[in-house]
């Protein structure tokens, strides 16, 4: 077995415990594999071990490698999701190829890709990525804008609003991180108490997809567990 397929049995193995201990289903919990930055033989190797969910964060890296590998009809069937910051003339380039963006912050962004999504294809999948944290280093917007954003998203003909995406603050202070995560939890939970579409809280990364999953996390994205380290971002 290549090392790839190793690495994600292992954070299987991470997830069945987490949730576990969570007094959770496991098969409650997706993951998705962050492949930004990582060549194209490394989605090919996690794609044989029978992953179909992938994350990217830069966009013209990410619309390459989505071209290239829909071009060989064996990866049809993978599920693209942007979780990285966009910019707003860069939004054309994601709506045209990806099922999911997890990054939607604000209203320019949720015109832009409700008017530029094919209308060939499905309804694009939003979450609202929240700053839950506060860093001015991170996107997402904040707690008071989200019922707001998500009538917008709502309202959108070409997307279907399910859910939440954040990045708690990474810090070893376990206090301030479950702390976060509650109030994602919370705010999630209302959310989809209003709209019927919302079934995804995507939290949790390589360092804390354990406390994620006990504050409720439906969506896991890992990187440097599956892929290794990066070189960059
Ligand atoms: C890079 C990235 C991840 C994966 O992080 P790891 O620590 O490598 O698991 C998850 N979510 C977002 C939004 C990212 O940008």
């Amino acid at each position: 077995m290549n090392q790839i397929a190793q690495h994600l049995l292992q954070v299987k193995e991470r997830i069945v415990q987490a949730a576990k201990q969570a007094g959770r289903g496991a098969d409650h919990i997706q993951l998705l594999a962050v492949s930004k930055t990582k060549p194209l033989e490394a989605i090919q190797a996690a794609y044989g071990a029978g992953q179909r969910r992938f994350g990217e964060s830069y966009a013209q890296e990410a619309a390459l490698k989505i071209d290239t590998l829909r071009a060989q009809a064996d990866y049809a069937d993978i599920e693209w999701h942007f979780i990285g910051p966009l910019q707003s003339n860069k939004s054309r380039l994601v709506a045209e190829r990806f099922d999911w963006v997890q990054s939607v912050d604000r209203d320019k962004l949720i015109e832009r890709l409700n008017n530029q999504r094919p209308a060939g294809l499905p309804a694009l999948n939003v979450c609202l990525q929240i700053n839950i944290s506060g860093e001015s280093s991170k996107s997402g917007t904040s707690e008071q804008e989200i019922f707001r954003l998500a009538a917008l998203v709502a309202q959108s003909e070409r997307l279907v609003l399910r859910g939440l995406m954040a990045i708690p603050e990474h810090t070893s202070d376990e206090v301030v991180l479950a702390t976060q995560m509650r109030r994602m939890q919370a705010l999630f939970t209302e959310l989809a108490r209003q709209y019927p579409s919302v079934d995804t809280l995507s939290m949790g990364m390589t360092e804390d997809l354990e406390p994620a999953i006990a504050h409720g996390s439906t969506m896991v994205r890992v990187g440097t567990a599956i892929f290794g380290a990066r070189d960059y971002a």
